[in-house]
């Protein structure tokens, strides 16, 4: 399989992120990316991960 393009900054995904609906994002995201979307969306918020959404 070929890599994966992020979809935001166009770069090479080593490691493929998948954005949340409401982010209007279509397709896999670089981890630069989506911690930038995080901080975008959820400003002032640490989200975890895997984590509970508390
Ligand atoms: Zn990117």
């Amino acid at each position: 399989m070929g890599r994966e393009k992020c979809s935001v900054c166009g770069q090479a995904i080593q490691k493929q992120y998948m954005p949340m609906k409401e982010w209007s994002v279509s397709g896999a995201m670089c981890g630069t990316c989506y911690s930038a979307k995080l901080e975008e969306h959820y400003p002032g918020e640490h989200v975890r991960l895997g984590g509970d959404a508390a």
